[in-house]
C-alpha cells in the first residue's frame, strides 16, 4: 500500500521521482487503465501525440532539431529541465508506455533527453510550445497556425488526463 508521503514530490530528486512514478505505476496502472475516464483521455493523447509527431515531421522540425543537436553542438534542452517534472507527469509518460531511463546519459543536457532526442511522449508546457527563431523563420503563418492547434489539443488533452490521474490516485491512494 502505497503511504501518502510516497507521492510528494517537493525537494525529491528526478532519481526520486522515477522511483515513486514506477511504484505508483506497479501498484495502480491496472486500475487506473480500467477507469472509463482515464482510458478515454489516454486514447485521445495517443492520438494527438501522433498528429502533433507527423505535423512535426511534415515541416521538418524533428530533422532541423536533430541536425541542431547532432552537427551544431548541442539543443535548447539543457540541463535541469528535469526538475521541472513531477510524479504524476512521470506517471503519464509510463502508462503511454515510455520507458524511463535509468540514469542521466548527458549530464550537460535535460535528464530526458538521449542521443535520439528526447525520450518522453508527454512534457512540459514548455517543451511542447517552445519554437526557436530558425524553426519560427521557417513556418509560414498558416503553419504555424496549424501547428499551434495541434499542440494546443496535445497540452489541453495532457492536461486532463493529469488532472484526471492525480484525482484518482489522490481518492484512492492518498496521495
Ligand atoms: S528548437 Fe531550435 S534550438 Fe532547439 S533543438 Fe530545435 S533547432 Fe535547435
Ligand atoms: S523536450 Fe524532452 S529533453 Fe527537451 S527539455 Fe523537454 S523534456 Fe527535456
Amino acid at each position: 500500500m502505497m503511504r501518502a508521503t510516497e507521492c510528494l514530490d517537493e525537494g525529491s530528486s528526478i532519481e526520486d521521482k522515477i522511483k515513486t512514478a514506477r511504484h505508483m505505476y506497479d501498484s495502480s496502472s491496472e486500475k487506473l487503465k480500467r477507469e472509463p475516464h482515464i482510458h478515454q483521455l489516454i486514447e485521445k493523447l495517443e492520438g494527438c501525440l501522433e498528429k502533433s509527431r507527423k505535423a512535426m515531421l511534415k515541416l521538418g522540425i524533428i530533422e532541423t532539431c536533430k541536425h541542431c543537436d547532432e552537427e551544431e553542438g548541442g539543443s535548447c534542452c539543457g540541463a535541469g529541465m528535469e526538475n521541472k517534472f513531477d510524479t504524476f507527469l512521470l506517471l503519464i509518460n509510463l502508462l503511454l508506455g515510455v520507458s524511463l531511463p535509468k540514469g542521466h546519459r548527458r549530464p550537460d543536457s535535460c535528464y530526458w533527453l538521449s542521443d535520439k532526442g528526447c525520450v518522453l511522449r508527454v512534457r512540459l508546457i514548455l517543451c511542447v510550445d517552445y519554437l526557436c527563431p530558425r524553426i519560427l523563420s521557417a513556418l509560414s503563418q498558416d503553419e504555424l497556425v496549424r501547428l499551434q492547434n495541434i499542440s494546443g489539443d496535445e497540452l489541453l488533452t495532457g492536461f486532463k488526463l493529469y488532472d484526471a490521474l492525480k484525482r484518482f490516485m489522490r481518492n484512492t491512494a492518498g496521495c
